[in-house]
């Protein structure tokens, strides 16, 4: 390795909010590992956690396709996609379970040749109003699934729009409609993302489809002490400098020094994806200590003040987001989410705990 910056990525730690995520629903739940499970990396992360997960969560095709091709025998529904005949026929062949939120798939399941039955996931709209059949026309989309004669099982679903805010009468609504307009229907149910498992227990159903928290962050607000960090993203201070008062720092000169004021310079930047809106006072921890990011974020570096850690010097370790600064923090600071946050890292490599 050739620089200090790395993705250290903890799969025990992902072992264990999986199972704290199943635990608190009670039921079976699907890891949602799409988007390379959420910068993390699907093959890995679905590898650590095989042995323990009820089946995976992934958005398209191409994604199941590479987890079948790394060897991963579980149930992978595909979120999105079977949109054309090729694609049904690569479900059938990878034996993935498919989510039907749209007429054209209930036809193309028709027509294909496919002699087996496929496991699909109705998912009816309650809210989000984006992909999924209207509520008023779940059973007529439950019949009409059935009388392609190609399916196996049917799973119900739905999908939150705000069950990160507590409180807010939505995702009770949403629930509402859920359960009436499937009444009549058979068949297990799913209701509950993250903040749904952790804000909403009236939720809870057959399965639960976690995605964030299996990375330890959360976007309700509330702290979840049982959730550990699976990534750290970790760097080291390359050269040190001192400022005098007045003088400013970087790009934009953003930061002005208004005391004497000693800065670590730090090889990472927004190229590994690090968010260049982190402003001044961003938390990040040095040697383990608490410390802020000053000036702006350039590609390939960024500065951390280093005036009250006289210890910290030229090799200290830097920890951008991980166990001692959640990248929740980061992602709030910056006016990002840490869905974007996990996503976006890059360049640097991952190292699997
Ligand atoms: N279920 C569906 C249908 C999704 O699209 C997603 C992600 O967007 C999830 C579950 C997981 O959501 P979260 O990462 O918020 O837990």
């Amino acid at each position: 390795m050739t620089r200090p910056t790395q993705i250290r990525i903890d799969v025990a730690a992902l072992r264990a909010n999986y199972l704290f995520a199943r635990g608190l629903h009670g039921g079976r739940a699907l890891a949602v590992i799409k988007a390379d499970a959420y910068g993390h990396g699907a093959v890995a992360c679905a590898q650590a956690l095989s042995a323990v997960v009820d089946g995976f969560a992934v958005a398209f095709l191409d994604e199941a396709r590479t987890l079948r091709e790394a060897g991963v025998r579980n149930p992978i529904l595909v979120l999105e996609g079977a949109f054309n005949a090729s694609e049904i026929k690569l479900a059938q062949q990878l034996d993935l379970w498919l989510v039907v939120h749209h007429d054209e798939q209930i036809r193309l399941l028709q027509e294909s040749p496919a002699q087996a039955r496929f496991n699909v996931w109705l998912k009816i709209d309650t809210g989000m109003s984006r992909a999924g059949f209207k509520s008023s026309d779940a059973t007529g989309a439950h019949e009409r699934l059935l009388s392609s004669g190609k399916v196996g099982s049917i799973t119900l679903m739905t999908h939150f729009a705000r069950a990160d805010e507590p409180g807010v009468p939505m995702t009770v609504q949403q629930i509402d409609l859920f359960d009436k307009a499937t009444a009549s229907l058979p068949g297990e149910r799913s209701l509950s993302n993250s903040a749904g498992l952790l804000t909403t227990p009236a939720a809870r159903r057959d399965w639960g489809r976690p995605g964030l928290m299996l990375y330890g962050a959360t976007t309700h607000g509330a702290e979840v002490p049982e959730l550990q960090p699976v990534m750290s993203f970790e760097s080291s201070v390359f050269a040190t400098r001192t400022l005098e008062p007045g003088e400013s720092l970087g790009y934009g000169a953003t930061f002005v020094a208004s005391r004497r004021t000693r800065v670590g310079l730090v090889c990472a930047g927004y190229a590994d994806g690090y968010p260049q809106t982190a402003p001044n006072g961003t938390p990040v921890a040095v040697d383990g200590q608490t410390t802020a990011l000053i000036g702006r974020v350039s590609m390939d570096m960024l500065t951390v003040d280093l005036t009250d850690l006289p210890d910290a010097d030229i090799g200290s370790s830097v920890e951008l987001w991980g166990r001692n600064i959640s990248v929740g923090a980061v992602a709030r600071a910056s006016a990002r989410s840490p869905y974007e946050l996990l996503c976006a890292v890059r360049r640097a490599p991952r190292v699997y705990l």
